[in-house]
């Protein structure tokens, strides 16, 4: 099964991969996270791409492309599947996708496009927090740990991603409209897209991918 979470910053595709991926048996691959572990850990690449994240614009597609192309090359042959999250973000990374995927001999099932509206994500983005240590989602109001800054699965210290200020979020917003939004018809082109709306509660969001997936079986 190969799933591609469409939808805004915020729309909740990170919670609901985390959700799934055990139960589908697929590969979370959050081009977010990638780039989050590059610039963590210092590397070539990660110091070259810490700007373009800091300041809310999208890191060049060479650079994401090359590193799902990786990842797929890694893991194609397990036959496990994928749940892309953040990933494709652009025309461009939509087509390389699409060939990357050829080449291993697979293709995208469905996209599901995550439908929220711009106050509710703009509530979660600036409330998340993550763990540090296993990168869990937390939100300060709607899914808070149950001790305050410490995460409830490894007790990692909860911190707030330096792109969710209120300045950074917007330009986020902005390039969301202009370069991803406009992938949302190309999927619909190729009768790829379902839709979800994604202002509800993140179990009930999870339900709604799940029937759609029964109903696909049947
Ligand atoms: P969110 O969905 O909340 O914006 P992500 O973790 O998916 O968070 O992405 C954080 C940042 O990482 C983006 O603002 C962008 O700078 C960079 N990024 C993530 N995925 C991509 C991508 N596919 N192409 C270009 N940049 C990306
Ligand atoms: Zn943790």
């Amino acid at each position: 099964m190969i799933i591609v979470l469409l939808g805004a910053p915020g729309a909740g595709k990170g919670t609901l991969a985390t959700a799934l991926k055990d139960q589908l048996g697929v590969h979370h691959i959050s081009t977010g996270d990638l780039i989050r572990a590059e610039i963590k850990g210092g590397t070539p690449i990660g110091l070259e791409i810490k700007r373009y994240v800091e300041s809310g614009g999208l890191v060049p597609d060479e650079v994401v492309t090359k590193m799902i192309e990786g990842k797929i090359a890694a893991t194609a042959k397990d036959g496990k599947g994928y749940m892309f999250d953040g990933f494709p973000r652009t025309s461009a990374q939509a087509q390389d996708l699409d060939k990357i995927l050829q080449k291993n001999g697979l293709q995208i099932d469905f996209t599901l496009y995550m439908e929220a509206s711009l106050d509710i994500v703009l509530k979660r983005l600036t409330g998340r927090r993550v763990c540090k240590a296993c990168g869990a989602l937390y939100h300060l109001t709607g899914m808070p740990s149950k001790k305050p800054g410490i995460c409830d699965k490894c007790g990692g210290e909860l911190y707030q991603r330096a792109d969710d200020n209120e300045d950074t979020i917007t330009k986020r917003m902005t390039v969301y409209a202009e370069s991803t939004r406009p992938i949302i018809d190309f999927y619909k082109a190729q009768g790829k897209l379902k839709a979800v709306n994604a202002d509800r509660e993140a179990g009930e969001v999870k339900a709604a991918l799940l029937k759609i997936l029964n109903d696909a079986k049947s």
